[in-house]
């Protein structure tokens, strides 16, 4: 081929089996991109890696065919006429673009559709099919993925973020940019070997042995005749075969036997920091803990309903306790309910009202608060820097700051988790008074919070993004698993292993 022609496409969604949130085309409306096989343009959402490699390649001279983007909040499995869908114009997109010399997939790694528990695998052996065994694919993925046997016979790289919160997108897809286009142009020879860590945990990379271990990866890495390494955390919440922590390392082919001790050591290494992790607490706990600490704001994961797993973000639970312990000086975000926000936009700034807030969509949600609240603000236009990085670009939609006894609740119209502070101080709330925030999100705001929280605590609230195995009433998951089963210690068992002689045919 004369000119190099890249084909890219994303589609985005991690599924949570046990969320109350329905999904379907219209939950990816808003960030939805038709490609339809033409020349690549930039648009004006945040696609991430998908315009990232697009933009990487243009620069380089590298001619960019666009599939389709599509990315939903994380929610229940995609309905299956929708996932046909999906798939389907990707795959003609695709055979417009043709001929191309090297395909990038944005994907999750934890998506699931009626009748699918793997999206991405099933995707790109689809992919596959249609580019034939000489055209290196890359797949990037969240490391909250569920990795498949079928990924990795099908795609030449499975590459992961390294940190969460997910900071290194960037470094990241700049990494595969270089691997496919060294494989495409024929100078490297890759060998995939990949390991299934039975075991179930949401980990932190920012502090304690998970920072270490990724420092230790990422040293492995840069060995002799590696090319790429990821660790799956893999995503507790989707209950399929597959769900686990994994460990993936793509090597130069002669590099193999250095690649499986390294991989070994790795997987041992990841077993041996996920059993160290710190795990949060209880919500007396976590209140105990906030409450005792003088380092203000002190700022705390609602985890239990983040939004951002697949949550509804309704939930009253940790609201009732800022309540009940008559905390003054805390802040309450984001709180999803547009009926309560548009009532608050009725009545506008400074009004009173009696109003029912929250504990609407399940019965995760817990009750619904009866309050009386005053209007502080209404906005329509605040927007949130995902991952608390780079230009503020995430809709909130409609949203009020109230003021619920002594307590500044902020409510919003979109379901989104708080990614960074700007949901309250937009609305004029002023953090560094607060005693003690809490922010419906996991882990993410971390990122977005640094230089403003005085302490963090992480809280397993209640809620459909449970963290604690025992909880979560599972019907497709492989067992043994830890910490599910008691006395089970994980050990690496091989996932699979690329094909050496397809891409030598
Ligand atoms: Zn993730």
């Amino acid at each position: 081929m004369s000119t190099p022609r890249a084909f890219v496409a994303g589609l985005v969604h991690e599924t949570n089996s046990f969320s109350p949130i329905p999904t379907n085309l219209q939950s990816f409306a808003a960030e939805t991109v038709h490609g339809a096989g033409a020349p690549y343009r930039p648009v004006a959402i945040d696609t991430m890696g998908y315009g990232q490699f697009a933009t990487l390649c243009q620069a380089q001279g590298i001619e960019v065919r666009a599939g389709l983007y599509a990315l939903a909040a994380p929610s229940a499995p995609l309905q299956a006429r929708d996932h046909a869908a999906f798939r389907a114009e990707i795959l003609d997109d695709l055979r417009r673009a043709l001929p191309v010399d090297r395909v990038f997939l944005f994907m999750h790694g934890a998506q699931i559709a009626q009748g699918c528990d793997d999206v991405e695998g099933d995707l790109v052996e689809a992919v596959r099919a249609v580019v034939g065994p000489q055209v290196p694919i890359a797949l990037e993925l969240d490391l909250h993925g569920n990795l498949t046997a079928r990924m990795i016979e099908n795609a030449t790289f499975v590459v992961a973020c390294l940190e969460y919160p997910h900071t290194d997108y960037p470094e990241r897809t700049q990494h595969v940019y270089t691997l496919l286009d060294r494989a495409a142009r024929g100078e490297i020879r890759p060998l995939t070997l990949a390991w299934r860590i039975p075991l179930l945990g949401i980990f932190r990379t920012t502090e304690g042995p998970m920072q270490a271990f990724v420092e230790t990866l990422r040293r492995a890495q840069a060995e002799p005749g590696m090319l790429t390494i990821s660790a799956f955390h893999g995503f507790p919440l989707g209950d399929t075969v597959h769900t686990s922590a994994s460990l993936i390392v793509t090597a130069e082919r002669d590099h193999a036997a250095d690649a499986q001790a390294i991989g070994e050591r790795l997987s041992g290494a990841f077993i041996d920091a996920a059993l160290r992790a710190p795990r949060p607490g209880s919500v007396d706990e976590a209140f105990d803990e906030a409450l005792a600490c003088d380092r203000w704001p002190v700022v705390m994961a609602d985890s239990g309903d983040n939004p951002g797993g697949g949550c509804a973000g309704d939930s009253t639970w940790l609201l009732q306790e800022l309540l009940q312990r008559r905390v003054e000086r805390a802040a309450f975000g984001m709180l999803w309910d547009p009926v309560a926000v548009d009532f608050a936009h009725r009545a506008g700034a400074g009004a009173q009202l009696r109003l029912r807030i929250g504990g609407k969509v399940s019965e995760m949600s817990g009750p619904p608060l009866d309050v009386d609240a005053e209007v502080m603000c209404v906005r329509s236009d605040v927007r949130q820097a995902r991952f608390g990085q780079g230009e503020p670009m995430d809709p909130i939609g409609r949203s009020a700051w109230l003021r619920v006894q002594g307590v500044d609740v902020v409510l919003a119209s979109e379901r989104t988790q708080v990614w960074e502070p700007r949901c309250f101080t937009e609305h004029g709330i002023d953090l560094s008074a607060s005693r003690l925030v809490v922010v419906k999100s996991s882990t993410h705001f971390v990122n977005g919070f640094k230089g403003v929280a005085g302490h963090v605590v992480f809280c397993d609230s209640p809620g459909s993004l449970c963290l604690d195995p025992r909880r979560i009433p599972y019907r497709q998951l492989r067992r043994p698993i830890y910490p599910l089963d008691t006395g089970f210690m994980p050990m690496a068992t091989p996932l699979g292993q690329f094909d050496p002689r397809r891409a030598d045919s």
